[in-house]
């Protein structure tokens, strides 16, 4: 019998964790290995916010694949996952077919803009390498574009960004930092740019409690953030966000939604049965119905069962998908009975810049300051550490000093 054929979609945290844990419990003659990615490289998705502001440069946050993942053990296609053909055990990529006996579908997210007028057209997401790369960049020509004008707009400056779930809220962080960088490098007072946050809930950051979550408004607020809460985005022009019951509109030259994520386009593209927009996965994280198809990271719903809800999508998360999923292939192979997802809660960690931030671990501690910086940059570097081992750590790890 032909050795069994596994495909793995898409080389995020789940991806990668899936396929290192692989090659790790499978020999070559057990299995063949193929991973499948748009690009040639892995990102740090958590780290996109960074891109996004500049604080960080792209390439920091990105990963050659085949520098952590040995191309003899694992075949690696850098293409376009376009659907997954489940009757035919196949996957359809844009430039080619492949056939697949056990296929891991870990596609991650997409923002999603939830129908508001005009958000797509005039927003800009914090959703990919490219995508964070090119608000840094507009960002930057705003600054210029102002340097260089007769007539001096000061609406040019002005950075709105919609929802302050974490995404809003580090991004904004980030800016804190940026923002004077910026200022001092084109010659223009810091009074004349603007960082709005606009959040349609009353506060910032439900998960944290409010000690914490004010601690924030407050950090952020004296590095020059100012916050709209209870306000509702109504729609995106070309001009800014109009919000509220008043429709008003906010002027930005700069305008970037962060108001949440869903999973990947493919999933309903395959016929998977969705709920808004993932996958709600069996507790041995297979699609419902189907003996070899595993849906992990934030393709999927997994739920908590305590709290009658499913887990957020988080990076923590999708890695741990990857151990049980990788587990249970090796299972499924050697007719073993398949393991349970437990999800193993390390804590919740928001930066708000370089230096700062917000965090509950270890079951209740609360941390706000440099302490959750450092936390914040303990968790990145263990990510760097699992996918990559040591080599990546070093390479690409947050390990200067504040
Ligand atoms: P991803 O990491 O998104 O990876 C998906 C991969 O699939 C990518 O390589 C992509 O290029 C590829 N892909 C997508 N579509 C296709 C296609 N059609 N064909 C081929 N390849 C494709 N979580 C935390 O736990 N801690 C944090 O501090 C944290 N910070 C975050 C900060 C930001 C700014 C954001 C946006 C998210 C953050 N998260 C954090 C959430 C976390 O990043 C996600 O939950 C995590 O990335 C999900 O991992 P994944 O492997 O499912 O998807
Ligand atoms: P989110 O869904 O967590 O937050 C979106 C925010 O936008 C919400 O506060 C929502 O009220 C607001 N919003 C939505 N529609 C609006 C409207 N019309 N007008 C004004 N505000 C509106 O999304 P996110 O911040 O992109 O995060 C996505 C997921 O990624 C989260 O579930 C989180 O778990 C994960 N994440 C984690 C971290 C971390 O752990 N540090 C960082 C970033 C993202």
């Amino acid at each position: 019998m032909s050795k069994p054929k596994i495909v793995i979609l898409g080389a995020g945290y789940a991806g990668m964790m899936t396929t290192k844990r692989l090659t790790q419990k499978l020999s070559p003659e057990e299995a063949e290995i193929v991973l499948v990615n748009k690009h040639n490289y892995h990102y740090q998705t958590t780290w996109l916010h960074e891109v996004a502001a500049g604080t960080i440069n792209h390439n920091q946050a990105r990963t050659i694949i085949s520098d952590v993942i040995n191309p003899n053990r694992v075949r690696l296609i850098y293409d376009t996952v376009v659907k997954v053909d489940k009757d035919n055990q196949k996957v359809i990529l844009e430039n080619s077919d492949l056939s697949f006996d056990y296929l891991v579908i870990a596609l991650g997210f997409v923002t999603n803009t939830f129908g508001i007028k005009g958000m797509d057209e005039h927003a800009m997401f914090i959703q990919d390498i490219d995508s964070s790369q090119m608000i840094r960049e507009h960002i930057e020509y705003q600054f210029v574009k102002y340097k260089n004008s007769e007539e001096k707009n000061t609406d040019d400056l002005t950075i709105l960004v919609g929802g302050a779930g974490f995404t809003g809220i580090e991004f904004v962080g980030e800016l804190a930092e940026k923002v004077p960088q910026l200022c001092k490098k084109y010659d223009i007072d810091r009074r004349h740019v603007r960082v709005i946050n606009v959040e349609a809930a009353p506060s910032i950051l439900p998960m944290f409690d409010k000690d914490l979550v004010d601690y924030a408004i407050h950090s952020l607020e004296q590095r020059g953030v100012e916050f709209r809460l209870g306000t509702k985005i109504n729609e995106c022009t070309e001009e800014g966000f109009i919000v509220g019951e008043d429709n008003e509109l906010i002027k930005a030259g700069t305008i970037v939604w962060t108001g949440g994520v869903t999973g990947s386009p493919v999933l309903a593209e395959s016929g998977f049965e969705i709920t808004r927009g993932k996958v709600t996965v069996d507790s041995d994280l297979r699609a419902p119905g189907e003996e070899n198809i595993f849906v992990i990271g934030d393709c999927a719903w997994v739920m908590d069962e305590k709290a009658g809800r499913p887990f957020p999508p988080t990076a923590q998360a999708a890695m741990q998908h990857a151990e049980t999923c990788a587990n249970n292939i090796v299972s499924l192979i050697n007719n073993y009975p398949l393991e349970n997802f437990v999800f193993d809660d390390k804590g919740t960690v928001a930066s708000l810049g370089v230096t700062d931030g917000i965090a509950t671990i270890l079951g209740g501690t609360k941390l706000s300051g440099k302490p959750a910086a450092t936390m914040k940059k303990v968790v990145d570097n263990r990510a760097l550490f699992l996918i990559g081992g040591l080599n990546m750590f070093l390479k690409k790890g947050k390990i200067r000093p504040f």
